[in-house]
């Protein structure tokens, strides 16, 4: 993407001036691993109901704003009632409203990186500071004593289980206990919650927690990120408040109509997420055994759908799987915390099988030439 000119820059709002383009780093590949997108074939009869309910759609009227069939839905399957459901253009719209409405200029986000980039970005766009309280250089667990420490001095909180990059979760008692720390509300993106165990979803929270906000999306178990469909279920007046703020019709009529179609056929896509779930535990195994075999390899347990590896060279290695091999994942080289590390998408078999056998092979051949 095009650097921002300095005569643009100049005419920005002062805030938004040192800003640098998104650069999503995406290469055409065969084996494309860097993006968690769900790479199984939908299952055919989800699919079939979808495009029937999208041919199905006219196309003259505007949406309804709150998207109220795929709400209530929604809402039945969560076990709760439509008013603590707001639907939006996926998890980003719904994160950057998040910031718009609860952040802002004097206040400040209380954010637990390395995570999703996104809330920092979002939080710069809407002018509230941003206090990092670091997990464990070399777990990557949360620091729980410094954030309970932090909270209470935060206007809102972010916290991501099963984290991205790191691919651990927030224990229930825990986000209980930020939810008391802090006098704001307390966001735990679940974007990737289908592919941990049900009992770890801080949704049971909810009913004694009335400043808790889950966020989900149907862009990773789904494997619909094309739709752009995200919600988040909290207290009815915290859901009108995402409401009120809200660009009333961001949610278009497909995109309502593919999502209503997927969530009343969400039965069909618990296998899709069984074959992720039982790939990823091979993929940190034979990770595990690429490492057992001497090669210089360290991988983190996961409850979502990539790991994290690191490697020597992260950077070199990355670009050799996409130039030699044309398999795609993704760097984190460049992040703070993250050196040397990438992010690896679980796939289908084949797919794994391929980026396993490349990354062998690659780190082996890092290893021959500084010997040589
Ligand atoms: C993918 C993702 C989201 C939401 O993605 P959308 O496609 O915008 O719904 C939110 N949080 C995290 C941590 C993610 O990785």
């Amino acid at each position: 993407m095009a650097q921002l000119s300095d005569r643009v820059r100049a005419l920005m709002q002062p805030h938004l001036a040192s800003i640098e383009p998104y650069d999503p780093n995406f290469t055409p590949c065969r084996v494309n691993l860097s993006a968690n997108e769900n790479t199984y074939p939908m299952p055919a009869a989800a699919r079939a109901s979808i495009d029937a309910a999208l041919a199905a759609t006219p196309l003259n009227r505007y949406p309804d704003p709150m998207s109220n069939e795929l709400r209530a839905e929604i809402a039945a399957w969560h076990g709760v009632n439509p008013s603590w459901v707001c639907v939006g253009n996926g998890g980003d719209e719904l994160l950057y409203n998040f910031l718009l409405a609860f952040g802002g200029a004097g206040r400040t986000l209380l954010n637990c990186p390395p995570c999703f980039s996104e809330y920092a970005f979002f939080a710069s766009l809407a002018q509230t500071k941003v206090l990092d309280v670091w997990r464990d250089a070399e777990t990557f667990e949360l620091d729980r004593a410094a954030v309970l420490e932090a909270a209470p001095k935060c206007d809102i909180a972010i916290v991501t289980s099963p984290n991205n990059p790191t691919g651990d979760l927030a224990s229930v008692e825990f986000v209980r206990e930020m939810c008391a720390a802090c006098p704001g509300l307390v966001m735990v993106d679940e974007a990737y919650g289908e592919f941990a165990d049900a009992a770890s979803s801080c949704e049971q929270l909810l009913s004694e927690c009335d400043n808790l906000v889950v966020l989900h999306t149907l862009s990773k178990a789904f494997g619909m990120a094309g739709t752009r469909v995200g919600y988040v279920i909290a207290a009815p007046d915290v859901i009108d408040a995402f409401a009120a703020i809200r660009q009333i019709y961001s949610v278009n009529v497909l995109s309502q109509a593919a999502a209503l179609a997927a969530v009343r056929a969400r039965d069909q896509f618990a296998p899709v997420v069984d074959a992720i779930r039982s790939e990823r535990a091979r993929v940190i195994e034979s990770l595990h055994g690429i490492a057992a075999c001497g090669l210089p390899l360290e991988v983190w347990e996961s409850e979502a759908n990539f790991v994290l590896v690191r490697v020597p060279n992260a950077t070199r290695v990355r670009e050799r799987m996409r130039d030699e091999k044309s398999i795609l994942v993704r760097d984190f080289s460049y992040a703070p915390g993250l050196a040397d590390c990438l992010r690896i998408t679980v796939g289908t078999p084949e797919e794994n099988d391929e980026v396993l056998a490349a990354l062998a092979a690659l780190l082996k051949e890092e290893i021959d030439s500084c010997h040589e």
